[in-house]
């Protein structure tokens, strides 16, 4: 089978995997226990995880909250400023294609007294600086939007809508979760307040990621306890995890324009070749900037479950796996404009750092076929 699902998950990189190994039984001290050198070590090795991951965002490493992974960041971002500056008020700003983790958190906010607005971005999933700064209010709190769509790849203009937000005098956190090790970010520069990113996004280990937090942005704790990570996330920190994701860090910083690069041309030349092969497709959020390593293509007038079992041999999928338990069509595309059937024809195939050309040339021509094989004795 050929893998083309990297944006659901990554392999876990064998260079991370080396330096997370001595974390688990050699060096198995807890980061906390600050009265022997069993602790210290642990200590000292999540302290240079966090300079991986303040390195990679530019930031400050004082500013990095170690998580569960990015719904946990993003959780502890929104609920955290929610409840901290409600005194101020009780109004977000997100985007109805947000991540479940942003918008079921919101919806959250909604239950305990908050208003959300959700932004609809035009039908290449884009929104503007202007729609954020017209849906600012003077209760407005936070605004938070993704960095780059799960589903289509679609950049946000990141900048300019932080700039916004804080025209308003609101914060800005952004779910970098697909575009953290894939894009240069910095936070500082771009007006980031709080950014949530995840290890296992870009050949990290699962379980694992981080919130950074410009410093003077206070939060309201979501896990209390031992008073871990300067009391804004309590629990035993996850050392062989947390080292992982700072070595996938580090690993990203060096090798991502390289790997985007590569990665751009394989997936031009999957998409080129089925735009011109198989009739009736189109590419979904194609108009905007979007990801490289990513190419989200509806097959008009296939039947979307059918298209998925025919193609079994290549890892692709429709919607974001975090919500295909449902049968519902993808509500990302939905907003764009599809139809049911066109969501439901819908797939993305996300490319990484082990997609080789010659799986890029096997998906090429297994799509095709599989697509004539189904369209034959239809009219279209
Ligand atoms: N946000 C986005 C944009 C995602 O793609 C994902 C993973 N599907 C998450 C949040 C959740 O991340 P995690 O798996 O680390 O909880």
């Amino acid at each position: 089978p050929v893998y083309l699902d990297y944006n659901a998950t990554t392999p876990v990189d064998s260079r991370v995997l080396e330096a997370m190994l001595p974390w688990f039984s050699e060096h198995f001290g807890n980061a906390a226990s600050r009265t022997h050198l069993y602790g210290w070590t642990a200590e000292e090795a999540v302290a240079t995880a966090r300079k991986q991951v303040a390195k990679l965002l530019k930031t400050n490493l004082k500013e990095v909250v170690f998580t569960s992974g990015a719904t946990e960041a993003n959780n502890l971002a929104i609920k955290g400023v929610f409840e901290k500056y409600s005194y101020k008020g009780k109004h977000i700003v997100t985007v109805a294609t947000e991540h479940k983790a942003v918008l079921d958190t919101c919806h959250h906010c909604e239950q305990l007294g908050g208003e959300v607005t959700y932004l609809r971005p035009d039908t290449n999933g884009l929104i503007t600086p202007q729609q954020v700064a017209e849906a600012l209010r003077s209760d407005t709190i936070l605004v938070s939007v993704m960095y780059a769509n799960n589903e289509i790849g679609v950049i946000q203009p990141i900048r300019e809508i932080a700039a916004a937000t804080h025209a308003g005098g609101a914060l800005f956190h952004t779910d970098a979760t697909q575009a953290a090790g894939k894009l240069p970010i910095d936070m500082a520069e771009e007006g980031i307040d709080l950014l949530s990113l995840s290890a296992h996004k870009f050949y990290g280990p699962k379980g694992v990621g981080a919130l950074a937090v410009r410093q003077g942005v206070e939060l309201t704790a979501q896990l209390d306890g031992g008073g871990h990570e300067r009391g804004r996330r309590s629990g035993t920190l996850n050392v062989p995890g947390i080292v992982g994701l700072g070595k996938a860090c580090e690993l990203a910083q060096k090798e991502m324009n390289a790997e985007a690069e590569r990665l751009c041309r394989l997936r031009d030349r999957l998409e080129q070749e089925i735009l011109a092969n198989v009739p009736h497709t189109f590419v979904n959020g194609k108009a905007s900037q979007r990801l490289a390593h990513l190419t989200n293509i509806c097959f008009e007038h296939i039947d979307g479950e059918n298209l998925l079992l025919s193609l079994k041999d290549i890892a692709v999928s429709t919607g974001s796996a975090c919500t295909s338990a449902s049968v519902l069509p993808s509500y990302v595309l939905k907003i764009l404009g599809l139809t049911d059937d066109q969501a439901y024809a819908s797939l993305r195939f996300s490319l990484g750092r082990f997609t080789t050309e010659e799986e890029i040339e096997c998906t090429i021509q297994h799509v095709i076929e599989t697509v004539e094989r189904m369209r034959v004795g239809s009219a279209v």
